[in-house]
Parts: C-alpha cells; sequence; structure tokens
C-alpha cells in the first residue's frame, strides 16, 4: 500500500545544490515516486553556531515503505552523500553542541497523519513548529495539511511561529 510522505532534505557543507539533487534522484530509484520539491530555501544554522548558512528542501513522495525502512533508506542516502555520524560525534562532543554541520540531513516530517513513537522514529517530527526552515517550504507545498497532533494546519504553525 502506498503511503505519502514528506521530507525535509538540508545541509551546510559542500555543494549543497547538487547534494540536493542527487538526494532527491536517489529518493526517487529506491524510496518512491516523488510528487512535488519546494523551492531551495537558504537560512542561518538553527541551535549551533556555523557560518555556513543551511540549504533546505521539502519533498513530498509515494512509498510503499513502512517507516522504519524508509529511515533506513533516508540514512543510506546521507551517508551516501557524505554524511559521517562518527566525526559529528566527535565534532559535538568537542565544542559541547547539539548539533554540527553537515553534507545531509533527511528527517522524516509527516508519514501520511501517522503519529509514530519508537526507539528510532518521531513522527510527526517533533521540533517542526519551531523551525521556520522547515514551515517555510512546507507550506510552500501543503499549507492547509492539519499536523495530525497540534491541530493545528501548516499555515497556522508557520503564522504562530513568526507571531513569537
Ligand atoms: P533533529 O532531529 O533535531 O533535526 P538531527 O537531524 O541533527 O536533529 P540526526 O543526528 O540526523 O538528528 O538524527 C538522530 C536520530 O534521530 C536518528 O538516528 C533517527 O533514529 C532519529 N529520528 C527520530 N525521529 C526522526 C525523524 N522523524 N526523521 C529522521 N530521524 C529521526
Ligand atoms: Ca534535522
Ligand atoms: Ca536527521
Amino acid at each position: 500500500m502506498s503511503h505519502r510522505v514528506t521530507l525535509l532534505l538540508g545541509g551546510n557543507k559542500g555543494d549543497m545544490c547538487s547534494a540536493l539533487r542527487r538526494a532527491v534522484e536517489l529518493l526517487e530509484q529506491r524510496v518512491g515516486e516523488v510528487v512535488a520539491t519546494s523551492r531551495i530555501y537558504r537560512s542561518q544554522a538553527w541551535g549551533f553556531h556555523a557560518t555556513e548558512q543551511f540549504l533546505n528542501q521539502a519533498v513530498v513522495l509515494h512509498t510503499n515503505l513502512e517507516p522504519e525502512p524508509l529511515l533506513d533508506a533516508t540514512q543510506a542516502i546521507e551517508c551516501e552523500l557524505g554524511r559521517d555520524r562518527r566525526a559529528e560525534a566527535e565534532q559535538k562532543a568537542a565544542c559541547g553542541e547539539r548539533y554540527c554541520s553537515r553534507t545531509m540531513d533527511i528527517d522524516i516530517m509527516f508519514y501520511d497523519s501517522e503519529v509514530i513513537s519508537t526507539p528510532r522514529l518521531q513522527v510527526p517530527h517533533p521540533l517542526m513548529q519551531e523551525r521556520a526552515f522547515a514551515l517555510e517550504p512546507l507550506c510552500e507545498l501543503m499549507e492547509e495539511f492539519r499536523h495530525p497532533t497540534l491541530g493545528l494546519t501548516l499555515r497556522e504553525l508557520n503564522e504562530n511561529l513568526k507571531q513569537r
């Protein structure tokens, strides 16, 4: 059975435009039909200090993969696009920050309207409502989509965030 999934792609290291293009190609090959992609949004690093700006893009696709196999597939793509989790862990420990620069991060924002909570997976992504860099591209594609636990549309969540 096909599921409608929304991902947020992002990164701030290396040639991000080609990395985003390549990630979308790999998603299409391995995960399922890409039905919409937002434009690319640029923003300052969120939650840590970095000089390189982030590029983000939202992607909607149809997939037959269940949530954890979907996460396996997106993590394999992150890894192929140069993400090195061990190096990141060392860097985060050295500077004491929670986040650090990366070549490709793929977060699962929504999986249909399912609410998933396992040790590996929280869906909807628990921090999207705090992050303009997530809500802006999501709104471009699906602003009337209602968040399954917060009960507000993405447009309303984005307006709330801007008013803070
Ligand atoms: P954040 O999730 O705050 O944006 P991050 O993207 O930097 O942080 P990562 O280091 O990429 O965090 O991922 C840490 C773990 O988060 C992953 O190994 C994965 O198991 C887990 N995770 C939980 N929920 C999700 C989700 N919705 N999408 C992707 N990964 C998730
Ligand atoms: Ca992330
Ligand atoms: Ca992530």
